[in-house]
């Protein structure tokens, strides 16, 4: 890919993570409480439909300064960082994803392009649900399934077409090796300690197992390990500081998504670096 054409999908995914943040607001504030997605934007201050030029993402906030432009009910400044979180996520995969394919002169044929904007499209979409699933759970220490269970689909369609047109069929048995044995790790973690994990993690464990694994062993080793090390980490931290004691339910979905990212980015160089750390 070229330089320019590169800048060209940067600033395009920049956009698109403005638009789906906005999305992902009304799905973190809808799908649990079960509200459907398709319904008309209403202030909750005065029941006032959103009009189209109030809801572009982050500038109509900062223009409204915070307010609902009718009655002036303000608005949480959680909806402008989601849609900026969401835009710097998807510029970052892109120059992540683009950048290990690498710059280069001329058009490439659709044997190279086609598989990486697969693989662009899955890392996209697990940022996505990375945000949602943070958040709700967060909110209401809940994963749920019309979130986790199509994700299955998703990323088995997207990574596996990719892996099928790159003669890649390495990779799709390690995405099915990493999704049935982070499955059965977290079922088996659920019969030892019930109410440690909930069926929620369980199932994120298997989505996340697939991207882990289509990547490598060592991003599917270091991800679902990343997640315990953060988890246990925050987790004593809050002990200390005593704002938790020992029965306070902590979410873990963020852990296992945070962990699963620390994989993602930089699975192969933790990985080496702790092998280079045992070998002297
Ligand atoms: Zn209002």
């Amino acid at each position: 890919m070229t330089v320019p054409a590169m800048a060209f999908v940067l600033v395009f995914a920049g956009l698109l993570g403005l638009v789906i943040g906005s999305f992902l607001n009304v799905v973190v504030y809808r799908v649990p409480a079960g509200i459907p997605l398709t319904r008309e934007s209403r202030c909750p201050g005065c029941d006032a439909p959103i009009r189209p030029w109030h809801n572009v993402p982050v500038f109509s906030w900062v223009a409204l300064r915070g307010r609902c432009a009718r009655c002036g009910e303000p608005i949480s400044s959680r909806y402008p960082l989601v849609e900026l979180a969401t835009g710097v996520a998807f510029v970052g995969i892109g120059g992540w994803i683009l950048g290990a394919t690498g710059a280069s002169s001329g058009v490439a044929p659709a044997s190279a392009w086609l598989p990486t904007t697969l693989e662009l499209l899955a890392f996209l979409y697990l940022a996505a649900i990375s945000i949602a699933l943070t958040l709700i759970d967060l909110d209401t220490h809940r994963l749920p399934n019309g979130i986790v269970l199509p994700s299955y689909i998703v990323a088995l369609v997207l990574l596996g077409a990719a892996s099928l047109i790159a003669s890649d069929l390495a990779a799709l048995i390690r995405a099915g090796v990493g999704m049935a044995v982070l499955y059965l790790f977290y079922g088996a973690l659920r019969l030892i300690r019930p109410g440690g994990m909930g069926g929620g993690d369980v199932k994120l464990a298997g989505v996340l197992g697939i991207y882990l694994g289509w990547l490598g062993w060592a991003s599917l080793v270091v991800g679902a390990f990343a997640a315990f090390l953060l988890g246990g980490l925050f987790g004593v931290a809050l002990l200390l500081s005593r704002r938790a004691s020992r029965r306070t339910a902590i979410p873990f979905g963020p852990w296992m998504l945070a962990g699963a990212w620390v994989g993602i980015l930089a699975g192969p160089a933790l990985g080496a670096w702790y092998l280079g750390m045992l070998h002297g």
